[in-house]
């Protein structure tokens, strides 16, 4: 199948914004065994779009457009694609339902009269729901021509992508599709790409495809064949000659989180889990306790910001505190220590770093974070750099807190 992808967006063309939903798509499309034949960008406007989509349509079947989905009068995707499909807006109740709940539950803004209009879909579309955000996507087809629309922000988009696209593609698509995502840790995506380049390298089918996102790195196998059957046989041979290469990395064969897949094993060993967390601020524990179940094994999650409540609530010593600092590995091994003397728990894990921005000193720079983790092998502490802004330190410090933890509890 030939396929577009058309982003829709003024911003992009002023070159406000890094149009990355376009390499996402074409990436994805390829790695699906659709041929992705061109690239536009057009602003928001509906004359221009809707010529364009009549002229791509000259030789492609597939168009997949980004932006232009949201309740403004400048969001005009939806109503000039259901023009040049021939179909026409019906109302749905059940997805303005829908949207006053996204807006209810996230407790952001207050929805407003023209939110309405994301209500509105072509009578002949699969509404596509958006679990990230408030304007749903759809696909619609007219005879042989299908057109895709999914939202702007590339966080609602590669989430409905995933959930939602790749489905509908397959179920389109001659063949079988099957496909594994594989999730690794600890490994950069081009070392990944290297140590797999006998593999990738001449690949028709299965076909293998390399991510990175957020201090992760993911790797999809993907075939096509006759039957799912085959399709299936040919990605989990696939996947045990990559298993050879970069086994120690994998975490997850089925697009499991990190955290998920270290939830499930706590459980599932029945090993009890505390936490004391400083730079993190206890979204260790707070992403610990999104897994259902997870009651079972976790005991407490301390935040122990200030070096007083390091001494008081873990006992770590003063002259530590005063000799290392609080950032040291010094502090954050008595930190783990002390929480096993208070807890008990299997596994105790502590971590102390700096967020940033400020604070950094040429020798404790920002980014440095130290993870001790105690476990009945003794205590072991994890020097980290990480790079980027607070955010990201702090979400790869959990991360890497979790990735501690899944090498104690063994392979998955
Ligand atoms: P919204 O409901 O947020 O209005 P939308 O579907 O109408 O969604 P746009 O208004 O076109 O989307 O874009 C919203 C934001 O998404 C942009 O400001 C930009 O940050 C991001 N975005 C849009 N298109 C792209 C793109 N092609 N690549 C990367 N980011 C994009």
């Amino acid at each position: 199948m030939k396929a577009a992808i058309l982003t829709v967006g003024t911003e992009i063309l002023f070159g406000q914004i890094v149009n990355t939903n376009t390499v996402f798509l074409s990436r994805e499309l390829n790695n699906l065994g659709i041929d992705v034949m061109y690239h536009y960008t057009v602003g928001d406007n509906s004359a221009r779009l809707k010529e364009l989509i009549v002229d791509i349509q000259k030789d492609c079947d597939l168009i997949i457009t980004t932006g232009g989905l949201g309740p403004t009068q400048d969001d005009l995707t939806k109503e000039t694609v259901t023009d040049v499909m021939e179909d026409k807006l019906v109302y749905h109740e059940e997805i303005w339902d829908e949207i006053v709940g996204y807006f209810n539950a996230s407790g952001k803004r207050k929805i407003t009269e023209n939110n309405k209009k994301q209500a509105y879909f072509p009578s002949r579309a699969t509404v596509l729901p958006n679990e990230r955000g408030t304007a749903p996507g759809f696909a619609l087809k007219n005879g042989e021509k299908i057109v895709i629309c999914l939202p702007g922000p590339p966080g609602e988009m590669t989430d409905m992508y995933e959930k939602q696209v790749v489905k509908y593609i397959k179920d389109l698509s001659e063949g079988s599709l099957y496909y594994r995502l594989i999730r690794l840790y600890g490994l950069g995506e081009s070392d990944l790409e290297t140590l797999l380049m006998d593999l990738i390298d001449g690949q028709t089918d299965p076909t293998l495809a390399t991510y990175a996102k957020e201090g992760e790195c993911y790797l999809r196998i993907a075939s096509k064949r006759d039957t799912e059957k085959e399709a299936e046989a040919a990605v989990d041979e696939m996947l045990e000659k990559v298993r050879a290469i970069i086994g120690p990395y994998i975490y997850s064969c089925d697009n499991e989180e990190l955290s998920q897949v270290v939830g499930r094993l706590l459980i599932e060993k029945n090993l009890t889990i505390s936490c004391a967390e400083s730079c993190t601020g206890g979204l260790f524990a707070k992403t610990l306790t999104d897994i259902p179940g997870i009651s079972e094994v976790f005991d407490r999650g301390l935040v122990t910001y200030s070096n007083a409540a390091k001494r008081e609530e873990l006992g770590v010593r003063s002259e530590t505190l005063g000799k290392y600092g609080a950032v040291s590995p010094e502090t954050a091994e008595e930190m783990a220590k002390g929480l096993h003397e208070v807890t008990g728990s299997d596994i105790c894990i502590a971590v102390t770093g700096i967020a940033g921005p400020g604070g950094g000193t040429e020798e404790k720079p920002v980014g440095l974070v130290y993870i001790a983790t105690y476990s009945g092998n003794g205590t072991t502490v994890k020097k980290c750099n990480f790079m980027g802004n607070r955010d990201k330190i702090r979400n790869r410090a959990m991360l890497a807190m979790f990735h501690e933890i899944h090498k104690i509890l063994g392979d998955t």
